[in-house]
This record gives C-alpha cells, structure tokens and sequence, in this order.
C-alpha cells in the first residue's frame, strides 16, 4: 500500500514537473505575446461558454444545485462580459505609457511596458466553479502568458468539463488543467511558476504563500471573511432586506461576497426582521426546499459545520433542513452573542444573524474590532453615515445599497485587504496583476550631456 501510494506521487510529480516545463518551453518561443494569440484565445474561450452554455449549466446544477439562471447571471454571463470588456480595451491597456523625465536628464524618453510575467498558476475553488476559475484565466491570457489551471475537485463536474473543453478550444501548447486535490495540488506548488493565484479560504492560502516564497513567486490570494451589512433606520428596510435576502441565499450562502451577517444599528434592529421574513418568502415561497432557485450544500461537511450553528440564536425563519438533500433552509438568527461560533468564522452557508448596535459609532467600532472583511455593505439614507464609513472602517470593498454587485462593475478592482486577501483582478487589473510594468530610458549618446556627472568631480573645473 505504501509503495503504491508512494509510485502514486512520484508519477503525479512528474507529470507535473513535465506539464510546467513544457508551458515554459512554450512561453519561451514567444508564442504567447502577440495581440493576436491573446485576442484569439480570449475569443475561443468566449465562443466555448456561449456554444456549451448548456453543459456548462448542467454541470454547475449537478454539483450546486444552482439554477440556470443563476448560473448565467453569476458565472457564464459574468465571464462573457469580462471577455468582451477586456477585448474592447486590450489595445489601449497594453499601449507604451509615456512618461516625463526630469530636466535635468533632457534629451531622453521615458515610457513602460507591460510584459506577461511567464507561466503562472491559477488554483480555484468550488463555490463559483467556472467564474472564479476563468476570470483569472482572461487575466492571464490577456496579458501573454501561459497557464496551469487547478479548479477545485469539491465540484468535481465543473472540474472535468473544464478539463474537457480548455485544451481543445485554447492553445494546449500554453494552457494545461490539471485535475485533483491535495495531492496534486502540493506537487503543482513544488514547481516554480511566475505567479500564483489562488482563491479559496486563508489557511490554504497560508500554504501557497509559504510554497510561493521559496521560489520568491508573486502571490495574489483571493480570500473570505465576514461582511457586513450594516442598516440603519430611516433607509428603505424593505428593500434593502429584500437586496440582504437575494445577496445572502443565492448559492445557499456560498459566495465570499455574501452579507454574512446584518449589523444593525438602533431600531433598524427590530423592523429588519420582518422585512427579512417577507423578503425570503417572497423570493423562495413558503418552503424553499421546493423552490427551483435555491440551491444547496457543496457537501456533508459543510452541511454539519452549518447546522452545527443553527443554535446560536434565536431562529426568526427558516432552520429546517435535510442531510440527505444537503438542504438548509434559508434561515434569520437574531439575539446573536458576538461571541458565539457563527461570528467567530465565515459562515458561508444560508443562515444570517442580526447583531444589533446602539449606533453608528458602535457599528463602526464593532467592525474595527475583527479582520478586515472583503466587502463592508451599508444600508442607509444619511450621507454623514456614508461618509463616515468610507473613511473609517477598511475592506477589500464597499457598496451602499446593494450586496455583491461591486463585481458587475468591470472598472473596479476586486480583492481583499487583511486577511480576506492580497491583490486584485478583473478588467485592467486583471492585466496588472498577470504582467510586469517594465521601465524604460532612451537617452541618445549624443550630445553627452552626462559630462558633468562623469569623476573626477574634483578637478572638475579642469576638464571644461
Ligand atoms: P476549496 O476547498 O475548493 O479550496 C480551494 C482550492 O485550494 C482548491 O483548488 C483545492 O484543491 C485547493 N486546496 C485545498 N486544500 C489544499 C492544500 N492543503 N494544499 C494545497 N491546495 C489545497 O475551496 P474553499 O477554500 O473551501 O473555498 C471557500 C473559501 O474561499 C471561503 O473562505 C470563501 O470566502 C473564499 N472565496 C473567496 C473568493 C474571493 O474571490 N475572494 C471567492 C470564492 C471563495
């Protein structure tokens, strides 16, 4: 058994070592760099997700449950607007910059260039299985460069369709999906990439940071962490408890951009309640299990972390649920101790407990007090509290009014600060995190005007 498994990773690294030798060989011969490649392949990867739309579909529901539409709005139309966006501004992203030189280097030119930094290494995880899996990818093969694609083996049908269709409609030559877990997973970061991206939670990043600096590769890491949504009174309640609803239970609660708790400052904290139950009710009927939009539990695993917290407060809707199905209802816990397991971790999952605040400051403090979430959401009608926030508390991001949809945005940048995270990507971020800005100097030998500079600077006045 132990040789066998052993015979197991050794041919596990050597194939591995083998795929990335072979995409640097590639990347050497330049193939990579021409606008041509890069628009190419950016469209052959569109065409993949408008022509396969349905298989793709089908393997999202088989391994989330999620709906179709939910599936094209969160992750096949999502990347086609990425595609486009990136295609319509490639051009421009990669045009020389121009920059000043001081007088006193005249005559000279200045300017950069973004060169792709090599083979790099994009590790996905389960809960948006394509998005998260191929917005890195437009990134990277925008910016030139070959690709090792690692997506996660906890949504198995999404994994092996992307390992199906990548190699046949991009240039295998230069992209490689290697399939698996752990194991595979460890042998990738052995080898020496350009750059690693890795979405997923904190503790695994710690690992491909570590892995990463022996080879001092660049990281970006795409984490979690509790967002808050913080309401105050006087804002919409009803809407805004509808918006918390829809941002909180698409994907059961599985998105690292979710509402993971309400943060709820004087009154607010009683009328959101209600509003919560209408909104749930009106989106997923009285018994979700039977809704078609809701999906469920990645596995059993997380389905008993999750249950394991439906005790911490006193349960306003839902808390049903069924191991079997993976299925836990959406559900709203107020009388939340601050201190107890479901605001100690990321919940990710469909259950929401409302912690309630005197007031703004309070929020602010309460918020101060825990790791920098990803995202901060606030619910209000005074410009003060807007202010305030923007300027008092940090976050990877911030939206007032609406949960998650800061990444519909193509010109923001989306990553964390803290712990949920390191670097950014989409649109030209995306181009910035897969290339190096190379600096380059032009000054003609003639005149030299450097004369003055050149020792010995003592005798100086001699040499003129
Ligand atoms: P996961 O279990 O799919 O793991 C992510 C990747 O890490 C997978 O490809 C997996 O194979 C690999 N991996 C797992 N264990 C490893 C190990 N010991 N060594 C090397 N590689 C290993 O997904 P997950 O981490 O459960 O994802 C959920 C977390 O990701 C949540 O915390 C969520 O907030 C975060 N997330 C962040 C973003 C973002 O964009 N910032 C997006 C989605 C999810």
């Amino acid at each position: 058994m132990t040789t066998h498994t052993r015979v197991d990773i050794d041919s596990t690294a050597d194939h591995t070592a083998e795929t990335v030798t072979r995409l640097r060989a590639t990347f050497h011969t330049g193939r990579t760099k021409p606008m041509a490649w890069r628009k190419q392949q950016l469209q052959a990867l569109r065409s993949l997700l408008t022509e396969q739309q349905d298989i793709l579909a089908d393997a999202l529901h088989t391994d989330l449950g999620k709906s179709a539409t939910e599936s094209y709005v969160m992750e096949i139309g999502f990347l086609v607007r990425e595609i486009d966006h990136t295609l319509r501004h490639l051009d421009r992203w990669l045009r020389p910059r121009r920059v000043s030189v001081p007088l006193s280097l005249v005559p000279a030119r200045a300017w950069t260039v973004r060169e792709p930094l090599g083979t790099v290494l994009i590790i996905s995880p389960w809960n948006y299985p394509l998005n998260l899996a191929l917005a890195p990818l437009v990134g990277a093969l925008a910016a030139g460069n070959c690709v090792v694609l690692k997506p996660s083996e906890v949504a198995p049908a999404t994994s092996a369709v992307l390992a199906h269709w990548l190699p046949r409609v991009l240039d295998p030559q230069a992209v490689a999906v290697v399939e698996g877990g752990v194991p595979e997973t460890t042998a990738l970061l052995e080898q020496r990439f350009d750059h690693i991206f890795y979405t997923g939670n904190g503790t695994v990043g710690r690992i491909v940071m570590a892995a990463a600096a022996r080879h001092l590769t660049p990281v970006t890491l795409e984490l979690g962490g509790k967002s808050p949504a913080v309401v105050e009174p006087g804002a919409d309640l009803a809407t805004a408890a509808r918006r918390i609803a829809w941002g909180k239970f698409m994907n059961a609660g599985q998105t690292c951009v979710a509402p993971d708790y309400v943060l709820a400052t004087g009154q607010a904290g009683d009328e959101i309640e209600a509003h919560l139950t209408d909104a749930i009710r009106e989106m997923y009927g009285t018994d979700p299990a039977r809704s078609d939009d809701y999906g469920r539990i990645i596995n059993e695993r997380h389905f008993d972390r999750l249950t394991g917290l439906l005790a911490d407060g006193r349960t306003v809707v839902g808390g049903d649920h069924d191991r079997g199905a993976r299925y836990i209802a959406p559900t709203v816990l107020a009388d939340v101790d601050p201190d107890s397991a479901v605001m100690r971790d990321e919940i990710f999952g469909p259950v929401l407990p409302i912690i309630r605040v005197p007031d703004l400051d309070a929020a602010i403090a309460f918020i101060a007090g825990r790791d920098k979430p990803l995202a901060l959401y606030a619910f209000t009608a005074s410009k003060r509290s807007k202010r305030r926030l923007i300027a008092e508390t940090s976050s990877g991001g911030l939206a007032f009014g609406v949960p998650t949809l800061q990444l519909a945005v193509h010109g923001l940048p989306f990553g964390g600060v803290g712990e949920s995270g390191m670097g950014r990507y989409h649109g030209s971020y995306s181009l910035d995190t897969f290339s190096h800005t190379k600096s380059v100097l032009d000054k003609p030998l003639k005149p030299d005007t450097l004369r003055v500079t050149y020792p010995p600077h003592t005798r100086r006045k001699d040499r003129i």
